[in-house]
């Protein structure tokens, strides 16, 4: 009889520079083998290895990637754009981040060798001819080769072609090819494909590029210059800007279009009731999405659906009830920051996008989490209507 050869799956592992390693596939295991794991530079079985640091000659050029950050973080347009001049930066260029608004992320991590925040200049606030002087300031003191920014809607494209408008600074917009040596974009409504080297101001197309670096930056923070520092606090407390900031409108989350929703609760074919997790929405001030199978089930309009034949969104938070998570709907959440699974299923796909995996009923959870949110606002409220109450008692015991 021919004895087959089993893996034992409690074989004698390494753990290396390069993580935890099983010892040869199909290694027989020997009983008193001397093979005890070993912890000589570890850094820990599961951890991402150390990217190793990228190098630059100090003095040399400099390429400025100029992004506004929300809420403390860049979205993933704006690492893109980062990333791009990190990846294209030779041995002796620097590349430094300009943050309209705070970055509490890690900007190493991000490419940055450098970074600059101007938090006055966040994107709430709209000033865009300070923005502009900031930007113009930056330029001044590092004489980039080249500034690199993200050609999105919410201020950094604007800014990019007023600068290089007030500045004469030639300018490639919608870049949807860049490397080191020349940018490329569509030309002729989409007819032609037009390359040339890199012009001063490159402003990138979301996609064009992956975030992901093989390196780290220094990610050294330095004080902005002086002459912006100026710039900003002389708009901010007197009326030198020539642009009137009226705030924001806070509009029905209903109303708000799925792509421009920061906030999405989705319903899947495990949500069955409809009007429950509508009013979850409600309370929460969440846009509502929904599966293809809701929507055909009729749950919900057309326009609801996110995925490949529906809407695709990039919100901060994406919570999925009773959605399984089938590549056409992740296909729709592929931009979103965080994702939050509620599922009866483990197993079920979504729960390997999610960042958060809630097992639990749809319905339960709907209900819980409005109950939570009705308690939490009052909660808030208390203080006031604690008073007032007293008030009111008062008055009619009187
Ligand atoms: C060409 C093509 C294009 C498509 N485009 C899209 C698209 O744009 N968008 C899209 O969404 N789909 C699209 N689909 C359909 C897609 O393949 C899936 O069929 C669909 O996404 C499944 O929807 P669902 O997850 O809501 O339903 P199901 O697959 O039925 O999954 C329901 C999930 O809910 C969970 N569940 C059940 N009961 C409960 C409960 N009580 N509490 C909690 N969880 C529960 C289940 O465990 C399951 O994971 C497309 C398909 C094709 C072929």
């Amino acid at each position: 009889m021919t004895t087959i050869k089993r893996i034992d799956p409690r074989r004698p592992f390494i753990i290396a520079g390069s993580g935890l390693r099983r010892i040869t596939l199909g290694a027989e295991h020997v009983e008193g083998a001397t093979n005890a794991p070993s912890f000589a530079g570890a850094r820990g079985a599961h951890g991402e290895a150390p990217k190793p640091k990228r190098s630059y000659e100090a003095g040399g050029r400099t390429l400025l990637v100029a992004a506004h950050s929300d809420r403390g973080a860049l979205d993933e347009h704006a690492r893109q754009a980062l990333a791009a001049a990190a990846i294209t930066a030779d041995a002796k260029t620097e590349v430094i981040l300009l943050v309209f608004g705070e970055l509490t992320d890690d900007a190493a991590a991000l490419g940055a060798d450098k970074v600059i925040e101007l938090p006055a200049l966040a994107r709430p606030v709209f000033a865009p001819d300070l923005a502009l002087a900031a930007l113009r300031d930056c330029v001044a003191a590092f004489s980039p080769a080249h500034v690199l920014m993200p050609d999105n809607a919410t201020g950094d494209g604007d800014l990019g072609r007023r600068y290089a408008a007030q500045a004469k600074a030639s300018i490639a917009t919608h870049v949807v090819e860049i490397d080191a040596a020349h940018v490329g974009c569509y030309a002729q409504a989409g007819q032609a494909f037009a390359t040339r080297a890199w012009p001063d101001v490159i402003l990138l197309d979301s996609d064009a590029v992956s975030a992901k670096l093989p390196f780290v930056g220094a990610g050294v923070r330095v004080a902005p210059p002086p002459a912006s520092e100026a710039a900003v606090s002389l708009g901010s407390s007197s009326d030198s800007s020539r642009y009137g900031d009226h705030g924001t409108t806070q509009l029905d989350a209903a109303q708000v279009a799925l792509e421009e929703a920061d906030f999405i609760i989705s319903a899947g074919n495990g949500v069955t009731d409809i009007a429950a997790f509508e009013a979850l929405a409600r309370e929460l001030g969440a846009a509502v999405g929904a599966s293809r199978v809701a929507v055909d089930n009729g749950h919900f309009t057309r326009d609801k659906q996110v995925g490949a034949t529906g809407k695709t969104v990039n919100a901060s938070v994406y919570i999925a009830f009773g959605i399984s998570g089938a590549v056409q709907h992740l296909q729709g959440i592929k931009d979103c920051r965080h994702v939050i699974a509620v599922n009866l299923d483990a197993s079920a796909a979504i729960a390997k996008r999610a960042n958060l995996t809630v097992i639990a009923d749809a319905k339960e959870t709907i209900a819980a989490l409005t109950h939570a949110v009705t308690e939490a606002k009052q909660g808030r409220q208390a203080p006031a209507s604690a008073a007032a109450g007293t008030n009111v008692h008062e008055g009619l015991a009187a």
